[in-house]
């Protein structure tokens, strides 16, 4: 009964924000539907993870609440935690990525049409999700205009971080996000702005890691 409850709860919230973002004719309300009619069908193993990366995502956003507070100074933590908590992947419960996501990390083999139906859920929930990089590349419509990417706005900073940072949690290897980024941060697109302060943010996330750690 408890999980109903949390269960309708998340759905209601969900509505909520498919309602402004998702703009397909029925696309939430269809998303709802699917997601009752297949919950206790679909791969254990793929809500489990769902489950365990939002949690790691959680851990990050309050180990840097209370190990380097400032780096939260001026932001609505509120709405931030609620971000994390409630919102972050929620699109990957949806029509257009719960099944191709399942079946491409959980099924038994990776045919062209599981590849191809990856794709465009990972296309799907980039445009949907600011706390991924991709979400703030613009490739302008007039020829010779470029791409351009735009600089994040400071929270989805912090939730971008704290979804990388997920994956150390996870491992229990904290400081693993600094050599995943070193190997990274030639690929990742972020504007001039925004890599300072990513890089600035992990800087201070692991002198206070030496800290803690090593007392340096
Ligand atoms: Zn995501």
């Amino acid at each position: 009964m408890e999980r109903l409850i949390g269960l309708t709860h998340s759905l209601r919230l969900e509505s909520f924000k498919w309602d402004i973002s998702e703009n397909r004719s029925g696309g939430w309300r269809q998303s709802l539907l699917y997601i009752f009619e297949r919950r206790n069908k679909m791969s254990n193993a793929y809500d489990e993870y769902l489950r365990d990366h939002k949690e790691n995502v959680a851990k990050g956003l309050y180990w840097l609440g209370a190990n380097l507070p400032d780096i939260l100074n001026g932001v609505d933590v509120v709405s931030l935690r609620d971000q994390v908590n409630q919102y972050h992947d929620l699109s990957k419960s949806t029509v257009a990525e719960y099944e191709p996501y399942d079946a491409y990390f959980y099924g038994k083999n990776k045919s062209y049409d599981v590849v191809k139906n990856f794709k465009y859920a990972w296309l799907h929930h980039i445009h949907r999700n600011p706390h991924h990089w991709q979400y703030w590349v613009l490739i302008n419509d007039e020829p010779g205009r470029g791409t351009e990417v735009l600089d994040m706005p400071y929270e989805y900073i912090i939730e971008m971080i704290c979804d990388w940072w997920s994956f150390s949690w996870k491992k229990g290897e904290l400081y693993e996000i600094f050599s995943w980024y070193d190997q990274y941060k030639a690929y990742i697109q972020l504007s001039d702005k925004t890599r300072k302060t990513v890089e600035d943010i992990l800087d201070k996330m692991r002198e206070k890691l030496d800290g803690i750690n090593y007392g340096v």
